[in-house]
């Protein structure tokens, strides 16, 4: 549907969502187990609620994402799913023999009250989990929060599961939030540079941008152990990467295990990535090597280059808190204007955070958490803006409203790459600045009379 009709009176709405700017928990859940090595994410609830989950992430990644499904039928969601979802432990370790089964539940399993550990207690009585393989637990019902909470409602699962031996190894947690494969490669490339021995959880690369090899695996090499999930108790620290997406597990290890943690934003920009090299340098006790300081050198002179390009460019922005957050910084570095910027997840702390941030504008800068696509059309209609950046839904916005558009986020459903290359990092940037140029720049030509029309930038 495109939004010609979309009004530009705005009147407050408590009651109904129009286009929201996220989507359901489980999906988020999903996506953080397939960052186990050999895992394989199973969905407590209908049939539906899976295939749903499945595509949204085939969708995304252009990859097969396998996952298992409880398969409720009106018997099971009037008594419950215990018996279902005993039976698919059974038959899935029999059937495909992944190392893990990350369990989350859906609307329908919350509502009934399904209780995961009291199943998981049953099913390991009963004999139907093999030795040295483990079940990963995480209640997601989607009426709360959004595919970010759900993602670290898996994540501190996932943390849950570390198991101390009380002698230190020397290691750093990290979680990264979610973020592409391509940024989680990126980010363990940095830490490898400046000497800081990892455990990077979830790990999706390799699992969902892994090469065409002609072999089908139905579990990829990629993704973190759980012998290396276990060690998280013994690390010297954890870094997490994101608020919204990473600190409950952070918190976890830090109160249950004693591993302190620090919170910090998602390394995006300059800003936050100088942020984040900073502390794995402090916490490995390392120094930054020349390489990275090389390529950090190349973003500040790409930034110094085309700043006049930037410069003072009205920008509307819509997606996850952690993302906007750095995303947010990283404009407002590059004298670029975010003006309107909506996250579907709720958290009153964004908007604060992100006023914060914006505080010496130019220009009024509208933010909402919570908010939704409809809303931030509006906006832009009251303040129209030089560039659009979101995921593949911000199309129709652009369109109706003719504003260069740059996909970024989660889902990203019509166009390549994002697997692939990373936004997080110095050379993220350059590659992100790369696009914030090219769609200012392709705009400036088409627009510009014969007379401006230029060949040199
Ligand atoms: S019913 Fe709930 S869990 Fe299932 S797809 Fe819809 S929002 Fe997601």
């Amino acid at each position: 549907m495109l939004l010609r009709h979309t009004p530009k009176e705005i009147n407050e709405r408590s009651a109904v969502t129009i286009n929201p700017a996220k989507t359901c928990q489980p999906i988020g859940a999903m996506y953080a187990a397939l960052g186990i090595h050999g895992c394989l994410p199973h969905s407590h609830g209908s049939q539906g609620c899976c295939a749903y989950h499945r595509s949204a992430l085939t969708r995304h990644y252009k990859e097969p994402v396998s996952a298992a499904t409880s398969s409720f039928t009106e018997g099971s969601s009037v008594f419950g799913g215990q018996a279902n979802l005993l039976q698919a432990i059974n038959n899935i370790f029999t059937v495909y023999n992944p190392d893990v089964i990350a369990v989350h539940t859906t609307c329908l399993s919350e509502t009934i009250g399904d209780d995961l550990n009291q199943i998981f207690d049953k099913a390991r009585k009963e004999g139907t989990v093999p030795a040295g393989k483990t079940l990963v637990g995480a209640s997601t019902p989607s009426y709360v929060g959004s595919h970010v909470t759900g993602f670290a409602n898996m994540v501190k699962a996932m943390a849950d599961l570390a198991e101390p031996t009380g002698k230190k190894n020397g290691k750093v947690n990290v979680i990264p939030g979610w973020v592409e494969p391509s940024d989680m490669e990126e980010i363990k490339r940095l830490a490898k540079l400046v000497g800081a021995d990892i455990t990077l959880f979830p790990d999706t690369s390799g699992v969902l941008n892994g090469p065409l090899s002609g072999e089908y695996h139905m579990f990829p090499q990629g993704g973190v152990t759980v012998a290396e999930l276990k060690g998280c108790g013994d690390a010297i620290g954890t870094l997490a990467l994101g608020d919204w997406c990473s600190a409950d597990a952070a918190r976890l290890l830090d109160t249950k295990h004693k591993v302190p943690c620090r919170i910090l934003d998602m390394p995006y920009g300059l800003k936050a990535t100088d942020r984040f090299i900073d502390a794995l340098r402090i916490i490995s006790g390392t120094v930054v090597p020349d390489e990275v300081s090389y390529e950090r050198g190349q973003l500040v002179d790409l930034i110094s280059d085309m700043h006049q390009y930037f410069y003072h460019k009205k920008v509307a922005l819509f997606g996850d808190p952690d993302q906007l957050i750095s995303m947010t910084e990283f404009l407002v570095s590059i004298d670029m204007c975010p003006v309107h910027i909506v996250t579907g997840t709720p958290g009153k702390r964004f908007e604060r955070r992100i006023k914060e941030l914006t505080k010496d504008s130019p220009f009024p800068v509208n933010v909402r958490a919570k908010g939704d696509l409809f809303l931030l059309h509006q906006w832009i209609k009251n303040e129209p803006v030089d560039l659009l950046i979101g995921n593949t839904y911000g199309k129709y916005i652009a369109r109706d409203e003719d504003i260069p558009f740059i996909r970024w986020g989660f889902p990203i459903l019509d166009r390549q790459g994002h697997q692939y290359f990373p936004t997080v990092g110095y050379k993220g940037g350059l590659r992100f600045l790369e696009k914030v140029l090219n769609a200012l720049l392709d705009r400036q030509d088409r627009d510009a009379p014969e007379e401006k029309f230029e060949l040199v930038y």
